[in-house]
């Protein structure tokens, strides 16, 4: 294989994505994934005002955005109404999305996938889990080994994109530091429609309360809710209809059980690599960070940082730019994801569920003076869209 080739590991957003940016600007490519098949697990919904201006460039932005629901505005709320209300139109000088799309990322995927496979030189391999990495005197190899047989693929660089349990990353010996929040994370998706019994409820809400905050987040025909749960309960637990159908019914008592789609119940970790760069390989996406989903910053950010590596790669191996460029793509993602992405999930988190009145009286306080504030609520929405982000990034 020509070592001009650029390998990607993973096949999720972050890889396809830099795999087609690579691909559409004529560098061989080749993607392994470990699934058989692109993976449908229900995942990411909401992607941010950046994250959408960035996609602009792949081809599949206006099939995604008809595939989605645009969500103009953001509410915090408590059980007894609404905290405080953002519009993203207040920053359409700074995005040509000002609004959330909310769509599942699976769909994202399929359609990434399918502008790649029509590109020359591309390739994307199913049923190719990634071993070990493995560099040499001017190139790289990944491994793809199994009971039965052992292939290995040679590339100029490498991408690990393989989520938060990354083999490269293992293989680089490159550390995770960080922590698991002792609960895991509940979503469940159902018709019921909210919005109708919920007074103007936005798309996209937080709900804050003490004993057990939640989220709702549409999608076309669904809402998703989010909920924490005990560290005493059981995955079956949680899991069953009864404890769900109980879950739901502190969010809304309804006369009749709540009909539910999907259920999916996941552990909650703040962890960055110690490095996202040994050599010629490079980490992406969650293999890179990982941080809880209050905010929706894990894949945005891992489109971030696809973007900026994809970039770097194009510059380099067209000889517009030398090698040093690649340097730069540590020294701006790895700060965003230390200090925006984890502190800003983090203390979302911590607002929602806090049980110190005085620290419930602040948030609202902040939240409703933000709101009422033009200058305030503009750099807010700023912050929560991630273009703040990107803006220190560029910066650094
Ligand atoms: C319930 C839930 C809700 C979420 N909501 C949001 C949200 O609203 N907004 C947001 O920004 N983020 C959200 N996230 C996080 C988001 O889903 C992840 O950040 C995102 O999937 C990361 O994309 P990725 O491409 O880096 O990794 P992944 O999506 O994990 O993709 C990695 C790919 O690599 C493949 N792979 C793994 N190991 C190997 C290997 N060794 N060799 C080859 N292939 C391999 C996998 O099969 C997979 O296809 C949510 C996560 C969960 C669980």
């Amino acid at each position: 294989m020509s070592t001009e080739r650029v390998l990607v590991v993973g096949a999720g957003p972050v890889g396809l994505v830099v795999a087609l940016y690579l691909a559409q600007h004529d560098v061989p490519v080749t993607v392994l994934e470990a699934e058989p098949e692109l993976p449908e697990t229900l995942r990411a919904s909401t992607f941010h005002p950046p994250t959408l201006d960035m996609l602009a460039s792949t081809g599949v932005l206006q099939d995604f955005l008809a595939l989605g629901l645009k969500a103009p505005t953001l509410q915090y709320r408590e059980r007894a109404g609404c905290i405080a209300e953002f519009d993203f139109g207040q920053i359409a000088d700074a995005t040509a999305h000002p609004y959330r799309l909310q769509c599942e990322q699976f769909k994202l995927n399929r359609l990434l996938y399918e502008q790649l496979s029509g590109l020359p030189r591309t390739e994307v391999l199913f049923s190719s889990e990634v071993t070990e990495v493995k560099e040499g005197p001017g190139s790289i190899t990944a491994v793809v080994a199994n009971a039965d047989t052992t292939r290995c693929f040679e590339g100029l660089f490498l991408v690990g994109a393989d989520g938060a349990s990354s083999n490269v990353r293992k293989s680089l010996g490159i550390s995770f530091e960080g922590f698991t929040w002792p609960e895991r994370f509940l979503v469940v998706s159902t018709p019921f429609p909210f919005e109708d019994h919920f007074s103007e409820l936005a798309p996209v809400s937080y709900f804050a309360d003490p004993q057990e905050w939640f989220f709702l987040l549409r999608v076309p025909g669904l809402w998703r809710v989010m909920f924490p749960t005990r560290q005493e309960e059981s995955n079956n637990e949680v899991l069953s209809d009864a404890s769900i159908e109980e879950r739901l019914q502190r969010v809304l008592k309804t006369n009749c059980p709540y009909q539910i789609r999907h259920r999916t119940l996941y552990p909650v970790h703040q962890r960055v690599a110690g490095s996202y760069r040994k050599g010629r390989a490079f980490l992406a996406g969650d293999a890179a960070h990982i941080n809880n989903p209050l905010g929706g910053m894990g894949m945005n950010g891992g489109i971030h940082d696809g973007y900026n590596l994809a970039e770097r790669l194009v510059r380099v191996l067209h000889g517009a730019a030398p090698e040093s460029e690649l340097d730069g793509y540590e020294r701006q993602r790895r700060p965003i994801a230390l200090e925006y992405a984890n502190a800003h999930s983090t203390n979302n988190k911590m607002n929602l569920e806090t049980q110190d009145p005085e620290r419930q009286r602040q948030f609202r306080r902040d939240m409703q003076e933000t709101a009422k504030d033009p200058h305030k609520s503009y750099d807010y929405l700023l912050r929560i869209s991630m273009i703040a982000s990107l803006k220190a990034a560029a910066r650094l």
